[in-house]
């Protein structure tokens, strides 16, 4: 989608650390990481918020986590705990509207978060 920022990563637009790509999602270091380990995993079609999903996304979903998976036991982090957040539209702390998946850890991590 013209003029959004993951759109921009996924085609290689603009640079970002990719850490894992295939045909379906992008997975790459986030610019300003809030953990030791901070991910995001998007889908390389534009979907604006979790809230646009459709049913025919869902799958993409599962896929998603199943990625979110496999970089936490990479990256060590998958017994030690770690989280997967989504933050939909404005009251959660969206700020970038492609959809993203976010994979934090390497540190305690609080709840409730703020
Ligand atoms: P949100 O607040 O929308 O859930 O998360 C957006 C995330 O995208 C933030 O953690 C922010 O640091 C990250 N981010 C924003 N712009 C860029 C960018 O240009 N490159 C990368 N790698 N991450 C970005
Ligand atoms: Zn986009």
């Amino acid at each position: 989608m013209e003029g959004c920022i993951f759109c921009k990563i996924v085609n290689r637009q603009i640079p970002s650390k990719i850490i894992y790509e295939d045909d379906q999602v992008v997975a790459f270091e986030d610019v300003n990481p809030q953990a030791p380990v901070h991910s995001l995993i998007v889908p390389k079609r534009h979907i604006a918020t979790l809230a646009d999903m459709g049913d025919e996304d869902y799958p993409l979903i599962s896929h998603i986590f199943k990625i979110a998976n496999r970089i936490a036991r990479d990256k060590g982090i998958s017994d030690r705990g770690f989280r997967v957040v989504v933050n939909c539209n404005g009251e959660a702390g969206q700020t970038v509207f492609h959809i993203h998946f976010h994979l934090l850890g390497g540190r305690q991590m609080h709840w409730p978060p703020g």
